[in-house]
């Protein structure tokens, strides 16, 4: 799939023009965010070129420039290179000049070049580079480049800090405002959905199945969130608080293949609800106000560190945040719909959550690594 859809991309460039065009070859479509982005593009020698700062910094990443090496360094955190931000006045032979991308030289069939002060690299280097798809999209005309987010693996973890975004509920805003913004960033997230009330044909405020499906496949942790959430488990007959649990898994894992983990709702539980639930889940996560301290003291049962509401502000998240960094702690943060419109308390807008993962992708996953809940329980018991 990848290798045809290589050859669209490239049949559409070579196609548009042979040497540099003042016509740009087609639009960029980042994150599934048309029309928003500033970033230009123009043909060299049948390639498409952008201007690295522009697409790096839509992508999340950090961009700088030795004038001395005639080196462009973009790396997706902060502590990669320690060379001068600066750009360079002076035009350079665009043969001398280097792409770097996370410490690894980008070898590029046209070499980048400076035209009118301004680095210009190859779109699909940079892109494929910083681990983003790229995409002909033939009807649009337009190239797509999507971010991924990046679960991590074992050898991610080096006894740093560790942070996870947990949404509760399966608010279909999820999907609409908060997914593009995690794989701008690439960084990692749970939806705990209550399974009983996956949209099925009516219009209501929850996620459908191939939404689900879609979210799965792009790397988010699908979490149950039980199968009604009309209740406190505390309050439900044995018979009843075992449904809850077995029923939302079952349901939830027709839908996606695997469901470990459980936000349990309105945090409600005791002795008899916690051994319900390590028969099904492999962690739940609750509402403490409090940081999981690394290796956890007990896996199943996992703190939140805040509840972002409309009314939490940003330095609010960033002090729990910069507290988890500090101690090396793993920060769990709670959300639910994200949503430009902020209808309501447990509503908070796109620009919020984008100013805390942006923060997040700033400090670096050497200081503090996004998870999900699952993998941040696999790395937090070692
Ligand atoms: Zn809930």
């Amino acid at each position: 799939m990848r290798k045809i859809v290589s050859g669209l991309l490239a049949g559409a460039i070579v196609s548009s023009a042979a040497a540099v065009s003042a016509a740009p070859p087609a639009a960029l479509v980042i994150n599934g965010q048309k029309g928003k982005t500033e970033v230009s593009s123009q043909i060299i020698k049948g390639r498409a070129f952008v201007p690295v700062r522009e697409l790096a910094e839509e992508l999340g990443a950090v961009v700088k420039w030795d004038a001395a090496q005639q080196t462009v360094y973009v790396s997706t955190s902060k502590q990669n290179e320690g060379v001068s931000a600066e750009k360079s006045k002076k035009a350079s032979s665009p043969e001398a000049m280097k792409l770097v991308i996370n410490g690894q030289e980008v070898k590029s069939a046209v070499p980048p070049q400076i035209i009118n002060g301004k680095a210009w690299v190859p779109v699909r280097d940079l892109a494929e580079g910083l681990g983003s798809g790229v995409q002909w999209n033939d009807s649009q005309k337009s190239v797509w480049i999507t971010n991924k987010i990046v679960n991590p693996s074992a050898k991610d973890y080096k006894g740093q800090a560790m942070i996870t975004f947990s949404y509760d509920d399966g608010l279909d805003t999820f999907y609409d405002f908060a997914l593009p913004l995690h794989e701008k960033y690439g960084i990692p997230a749970t939806d705990n959905v209550i399974a009983g009330k996956v949209k099925d044909g009516a219009q209501t405020m929850y996620l459908d199945a191939d939404q689900m499906k879609d979210m799965y496949a792009r790397g988010v942790e699908i979490g149950s969130h039980s199968y009604s959430h009309e209740e406190g488990l505390t309050n439900l007959s044995d018979e009843d608080l075992d449904f809850e649990l077995r029923e939302s898994k079952a349901v939830l894992e027709q839908i996606v293949p695997k469901v470990q983990t459980i936000g349990i709702p309105f945090s409600m539980y005791d002795e008899r609800v916690k051994a319900a639930v390590k028969k099904y889940y492999q962690a739940a996560r609750n509402f403490e106000h409090l940081q999981n301290d690394i290796p956890l003291a007990d896996k199943l049962w996992l703190h939140t560190a805040i509840a972002v509401t409309n009314e939490t502000t940003f330095d609010q998240i960033k002090q729990r945040i910069d507290e988890a960094v500090e101690n090396k702690q793993w920060c769990i943060i709670m959300l639910h719909g994200i949503d430009p419109d902020n209808r309501d308390l447990y509503e908070i807008k796109p620009a919020l959550l984008e100013k805390v993962l942006a923060y997040v992708a700033s400090l670096g996953r050497d200081k503090i690594l996004p998870v999900n809940t699952i993998d941040g329980v696999s790395l937090a018991v070692k």
